[in-house]
């Protein structure tokens, strides 16, 4: 079987129109993007277009690839503290000189639509509720579309990235997988994808995994995005991989529920700021005049 994720991101869309209608007001999304990185670029593209399609107001902040970090904080800044920002994400990857884990440890935590927070990557290995970043929560609705049982199950993850490596093994834990978490360091990575009922890989390793590396009618889903020339591959050959397991396609597997997900993230941000108001800046003291 193919595990396309097309369907449950058209599905996923339209529950969402319908939330963004009831809010009552026009949930805003602002993305940051420094510099010209081609696939971010049109990553970018796909999110802001998206956006406006579910009703949501997209907008880009476009910072040129020699912007300094304070520069980029102060961006982050002024964000966190407009009313009309519900939430926002800064484009991963940054150049150089700007240290990315600075930058989203500065982002409100109550508007990071991306859950790549410390506070919300932290809840979510705490099992606490938690805005958890777009792709581990695509993979789980895809793993939930197709029925494939989770608690109990021997899932292995092939990559520990922040953005999702570490939260899919986390999103797995807190439904009762036993999880195995690989790396570049692992040794004999075949053993440990051959045990797998529910194989993750994202690595961006083009065809890493093949046929021999993957149990029969195991539940695979391949986060990989590699581009070899006009081609998009992921990390696993799906050619022989899918005449022995069930495999999600590169393209049109987890992709197109990521991009999803992000909506889905910022409707909840949205509800959040809807239901609880922020509270304002504490009004800072004047001190008395002798
Ligand atoms: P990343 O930050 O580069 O992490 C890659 C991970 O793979 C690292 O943990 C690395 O191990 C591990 N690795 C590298 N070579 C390996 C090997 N030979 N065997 C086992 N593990 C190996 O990447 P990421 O941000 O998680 O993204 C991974 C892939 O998913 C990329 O191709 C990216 O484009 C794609 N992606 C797709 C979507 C989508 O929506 N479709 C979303 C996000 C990412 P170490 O930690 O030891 O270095």
């Amino acid at each position: 079987m193919i595990l396309s994720g097309k369907a449950v991101a058209a599905e996923i869309e339209e529950e969402l129109k319908k939330r963004v209608d009831a809010l009552g007001f026009t949930p805003g999304l602002d993305i940051v993007m420094v510099g010209d990185d081609p696939a971010s670029r049109t990553y970018v593209e796909k999110k802001l277009n998206k956006a406006g399609d579910i009703g949501i107001r997209g907008r880009l902040h476009h910072l040129s690839e020699t912007t300094t970090e304070e520069e980029l904080l102060s961006l982050v800044s002024k964000l966190n503290s407009d009313n009309s920002v519900h939430g926002f994400i800064v484009q991963m990857p940054l150049p150089k000189q700007i240290n990315s884990l600075k930058i989203i440890s500065a982002i409100d935590a109550r508007k990071d639509a991306d859950g790549l927070h410390p506070l919300n990557l932290g809840n979510l290995a705490q099992g606490s509720p938690a805005t958890a970043s777009a792709t581990p929560k695509g993979i789980m609705r895809l793993i939930d579309y197709y029925k494939i049982p989770v608690a109990g199950a021997e899932a292995v993850v092939v990559g520990r990235s922040n953005m999702v490596g570490k939260p899919i093994s986390y999103l797995l834990t807190n439904r009762n997988a036993t999880v195995t978490l690989c790396h570049s360091k692992t040794k004999n990575l075949a053993e440990h994808t051959r045990r797998a009922d529910i194989l993750i890989v994202a690595v961006g390793s083009p065809y890493l995994i093949k046929s021999d590396m993957v149990k029969g009618g195991a539940n695979i889903i391949d986060v990989g995005t590699t581009k070899l020339g006009a081609k998009m591959v992921g990390d696993v050959d799906f050619d022989t991989v899918s005449r022995k397991a069930n495999v999600s396609p590169v393209p049109g597997g987890v992709g197109p529920l990521t991009v999803i997900m992000l909506m889905e993230n910022l409707v909840e941000l949205a509800e959040r700021a809807k239901a609880e108001p922020q509270a304002p800046a504490p009004a800072r003291r004047r001190k008395k005049q002798p």
